[in-house]
């Protein structure tokens, strides 16, 4: 077979890159190993995920009616059911993708790939699937091979109780008590869900705090929220041995906690992703990885073999299917010959936990360790109408705004609906908006997106809600 270009991966990188390609008139092949397009975030990561935690949300909600004098009785759950309405958004969305696919006649091999040289691909055969070919010729190929979870060494046990993500989003059952290893993005969140659907959450995670890296004035909120939902938040610990005893999976703990050996019904383990570089033949191209396996690409996302490109998680932190599908598109037009660049000023992340976490931009911690001069306004939802009414007021919107041009540079919210709300930081900050742009910006009342406006007020000493005494 022969291609103009050849995209290796069907996720939201891959797929992205493939589309934009037919559109601007390549001919395109794309491979992947999985019977069907999406790849781990559609398949069995962002859209499986959000899909209970969606669950996880009415259960809350319907519990913190109480508060209002709303009282409901114990939730039945039917496991079966909810995960046939996972599998049903899942199929409709991977099947509009094949569809697209169809319409841009992108042609779909499944296959497992690996280079051969520069401009060739082998296939081979999964699940004993008739191949057009064994043999995929190229002109350029994109890379979007995406990752795959970390594991500890010593602690893979060979026994469903010990799950990784994919096992956890199958929801087997819900165990009497999880133990959930990492406090990352995926430990939080599948963690959350297990708690709303009855578990005993214990989360174990190695540094002094959750969500390592991320602003603490945001991940303070959730914590403590996190410490109802869950039975217990373990700092400072690793786990030193898993051993299972058929009915339950015993853990040893490293660190300060009591009593050492503890036994839970299920394990998850979310200790974080690498990228998926290795057993692709690319010692076969003249692409290079860089220490942790990430492969080394430049602003138009091309390796450093002129034939291949590569996108996503495999070409670089961080590793979010938004940033890929960018990427993704940036390389296409990089080869179409438009002058392009990928080189965002703010990539936004989101932690989907209750409350939920936003981020974009410049970080304070990023600001301090590049010794750059950057001022913050915060503004707390206890003085916002909306989180008042929604009982919801233990979030906050925090700017980070450079003093000398008041432009805004980053931002980061934590409190319900952050995921959504950040939205308006990342064009802010793209757009390079000054604190007075956000603060002249007619937010609608009442809603949390005002929170972005008032907090731009502070510095300017306009804001109504909060009183600033004078200087
Ligand atoms: P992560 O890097 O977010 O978190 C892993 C956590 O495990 C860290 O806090 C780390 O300190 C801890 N850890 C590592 N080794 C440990 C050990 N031996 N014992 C205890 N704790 C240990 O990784 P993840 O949660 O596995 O998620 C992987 C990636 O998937 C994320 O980096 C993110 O890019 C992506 N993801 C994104 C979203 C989202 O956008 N909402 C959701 C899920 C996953």
């Amino acid at each position: 077979m022969d291609t103009q270009l050849a995209v290796l991966g069907g996720g939201p990188g891959g797929y992205a890159a493939a589309f934009l390609a037919a559109d601007l008139g390549m001919q395109v092949v794309l491979v992947d190993r999985e019977a069907r397009l999406g790849g781990v975030c559609l398949l069995r990561g962002c859209i499986p995920s959000k899909a209970l935690l969606h669950v996880a949300k009415g259960m809350a909600e319907a519990r913190h009616l109480a508060d209002w004098g709303v009282r409901f009785g114990q939730p039945q759950i039917d496991l079966a059911a909810m995960r046939a309405r996972k599998a049903k958004v899942i199929d409709t969305l991977t099947g509009g993708l094949k569809q697209l696919a169809a319409k841009r006649k992108v042609q779909l091999v499944r296959a497992r790939a690996t280079f051969e040289s520069s401009q060739l691909l082998r296939l081979e055969p999964v699940d004993g699937q008739p191949l057009p070919d064994d043999r995929l010729h190229f002109q350029h190929c994109i890379l979007a091979a995406g990752s795959v979870p970390t594991t500890i060494p010593g602690l893979t046990l060979d026994c469903p109780r010990v799950m990784d993500s994919t096992a956890a989003l199958e929801l087997p059952d819900v165990p009497e008590s999880l133990l959930v290893v990492g406090g990352g993005y995926i430990g939080l969140e599948l963690g959350t869900v297990y708690a709303a659907l009855g578990s005993r959450v214990t989360v174990v995670e190695m540094t002094d705090g959750l969500l390592p890296g991320v602003d603490r004035d945001l991940v303070r909120p959730l914590h403590k929220a996190l410490e109802k939902q869950f039975a217990a938040i373990h700092l400072n610990t690793k786990v030193a041995a898993l051993k299972d005893l058929g009915h339950s999976i015993e853990a040893v703990f490293d660190g300060p906690v009591q009593p050492k050996t503890q036994r839970f019904g299920r394990v998850l383990v979310a200790v974080g992703r690498r990228p998926n570089s290795s057993n692709l033949g690319l010692e076969n191209t003249r692409v290079s990885l860089d220490a942790k396996g990430f492969v080394q690409v430049d602003a138009q996302r091309r390796t450093t073999d002129p034939h291949i490109f590569a996108i996503g998680d495999v070409a670089g932190e961080p590793m979010l299917a938004h940033k890929a599908t960018h990427e993704g598109k940036a390389a296409v037009e990089a080869l179409a010959g438009h002058p392009v660049e990928f080189r965002p000023r703010a990539i936004p992340a989101v932690v989907f936990t209750d409350p939920e976490i936003a981020w974009a931009g410049l970080t304070e911690l990023q600001a301090k360790q590049q010794g750059r001069k950057i001022e913050t306004a915060v503004f707390p939802w206890g003085a916002s109408g909306r989180a008042q009414a929604a009982g919801r007021t233990e979030g906050l919107t925090k700017w980070i705004f450079d003093p000398q041009s008041q432009r805004v540079l980053g931002c980061g919210i934590v409190g319900a609906g952050a995921g959504e709300l950040i939205a308006e930081a990342v064009l802010a900050i793209e757009l390079g908006c000054h604190l007075r742009d956000l603060a002249e910006t007619i937010h609608p009342h009442p809603t949390l997106s005002e929170s972005l406006g008032i907090a731009a007020e502070l510095p300017l000493g306009m804001a109504t809600d909060i009183f600033r005494p004078k200087r």
